[in-house]
């Protein structure tokens, strides 16, 4: 799916629930690593900060908008006061997301009350959704930009110079900043992201995505590959590979004519492929073909990727990844609902036991694989039978994990035109609190399942609650925290060690390392 629900995993701006493991990223707050601040701050004078709110693809988004910027002449900056241009990179999946950055939006008039000079620029989903109101109503806003439109920034900006506000939320059937190498912001140097397509075709009937990302595209999968293997020469030791949804990515492939003196062949954009790959197709790129490309191109790289459509997950994306080591066993399968009449008017394409029976495929593909969803609570219309069948489905697929939200209404949706918003607040808050209860109980257990075992641990940062200690994730995307001194060395985030699994809590694991597999150079 696509929810963006799940993409904020890593943030806390738009989520009600997550699981209070250790380690997650706090709201993304921009800090280039000092190797790239240090390089464009010789260059340039202009600085620019950018705040991204609600997703994975956001945080993605904003590295491609740091590129474009520093063709024109702007370093990243950390802080907001800091800043000659002040950018947030909006989400609007849901009321509390918008109401969070219109808040934020407010603050800026303050700063610009103390720094003259200071533009101000709304990005993303919001942009789109809401252009007249930020132009009309948020006097502090000098420029709205979609997510479609980030080419424009620069010609923009020379307007926003002029004193004039400037606007482009056109969206596009082709854009995906393909060749744009992006400038990584708020990086751990250890994982990182790799859009692979964008916008979404689905029309789900609760979500708001298609109306502000646009039609589904994917980028060239070259270019993909090549981002990963940048990623590899750079240092970091893990990506994810980003889409609404990522089974029904493609790409056509084809023989360019050979120009004199030049590479043997590009491969260029052709009409989107429609349905699924054509059997035999070989210029066809479809997702398990393009996960293939990426596991063997970069054996050294951790892969995960987010989101998985249950309408369209196909086996042979799951045969890849049980193929290759280096494919983390980890699905996020967004369910939305257990209830057959509930997914009938999302319009989610498909049923209950469809979708147990994908799950059952995975299981049967990588007993190993951990199971993540999204669950909304109190769409319109839900009734209490619905509810428990949502229950059940719960205590059915043994989640390892899942966001889970009421329901709010998102105008231009097919639920705000046709549905009636008719579960009293009272009873969708009180739904949630059992599928939260129900779910805690299920990845408590989930986690108490792994103690005793070995796990490979990719270490990613210093703990929130310890110094001496080290957070990583095991393949199956569970927080493990070890001690930092492993044989009287001190090991560091981008470490690849094995650790034995001695405890778990509500949300995370505590392990003790038996064996460190691959350290980061200085220390090997
Ligand atoms: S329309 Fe459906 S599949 Fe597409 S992003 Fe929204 S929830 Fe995901």
């Amino acid at each position: 799916m696509a929810s963006l629900l799940h993409f904020s995993q890593r943030t806390k701006d738009v989520k009600e629930w997550e699981s209070p493991g250790e380690g997650c990223l706090p709201p993304c707050q921009p800090t280039p690593s000092p190797a790239t601040f240090g390089a464009l701050s010789q260059q340039v004078q202009k600085k620019v900060y950018i705040e991204s709110y609600g997703c994975q693809m956001n945080v993605s988004d904003s590295e491609v908008v740091a590129s474009i910027l520093a063709q024109d002449g702007y370093t990243p900056v950390r802080t907001a006061e800091e800043a000659d241009l002040v950018l947030l990179n909006t989400c609007s999946i849901r009321e509390k997301a918008e109401y969070t950055v219109l808040q934020r939006i407010n603050e800026m008039n303050n700063l610009k009350a103390r720094n003259k000079g200071l533009k101000v620029g709304v990005l993303g989903c919001m942009a789109e959704r809401m252009r007249e109101d930020l132009l009309e109503k948020k006097r502090v806003v000098d420029l709205v930009v979609g997510p479609d439109a980030y080419r424009t920034l620069p010609e923009l900006l020379e307007k926003v110079g002029t004193g004039q506000k400037a606007v482009n939320v056109l969206l596009s059937r082709e854009e995906t900043y393909a060749e744009i190498e992006p400038v990584r912001l708020d990086t751990n140097g250890v994982t990182a992201f790799v859009t692979i397509m964008r916008g979404c075709d689905n029309m789900c009937a609760f979500c708001v995505v298609p109306f502000t990302r646009g039609r589904e595209r994917s980028r060239d999968a070259m270019s993909i590959v090549r981002e990963c293997e940048q990623l590899v020469r750079d240092g970091y030791r893990e990506v994810t590979l980003l889409g609404q949804n990522v089974d029904s990515y493609k790409w056509r492939t084809t023989e360019e004519p050979q120009a004199a003196g030049h590479g043997p062949r590009a491969d260029h954009a052709v009409p989107a492929v429609q349905g699924p790959k054509p059997e035999g197709d070989s210029s066809v790129v479809d997702f398990a073909d393009l996960l293939e490309k990426v596991a063997r191109a970069c054996p050294s790289l951790r892969i995960r990727y987010s989101t998985s459509h249950p309408k369209d997950m196909t086996d042979k994306v799951l045969a890849v990844m049980a193929r290759h080591d280096n494919i983390c066993k980890y699905i996020h399968l967004p369910v939305q609902s257990g209830s057959n009449e509930v997914l009938k008017r999302r319009n989610r394409g498909y049923t209950r036991e469809w979708y147990l029976e994908r799950v059952a495929s995975i299981r049967r593909h990588m007993p190993d694989c951990a199971i993540s969803t999204d669950i909304i609570a109190g769409f319109c219309g839900e009734t209490e039978e619905d509810h428990q069948q949502t229950l059940s489905l719960i205590e059915a697929v043994d989640y390892d994990m899942a966001f889970m939200f009421k329901y709010s209404e998102r105008p231009k949706t097919l639920a705000a035109r046709k549905y009636l918003d008719d579960v009293p607040e009272e009873v969708k808050g009180h739904r949630l609190q059992e599928i939260i209860d129900r779910q805690k109980e299920k990845s408590a257990e989930r986690l108490r399942g792994y103690v005793g075992q070995t796990h490979e641990v990719l270490l990613e940062g210093v703990s929130k609650r310890s110094a001496e200690h080290l957070f990583g994730r095991n393949s199956q995307n569970s927080i493990v925290i070890v001690p930092r001194l492993f044989n009287a060395n001190g090991l560091k985030p981008g470490d690849l060690v094995k650790a034995r699994i001695t405890g778990s809590t509500a949300g995370s694991l505590q392990g003790e390392v038996v064996d460190a597999l691959d350290l980061q150079p200085e220390l090997a």
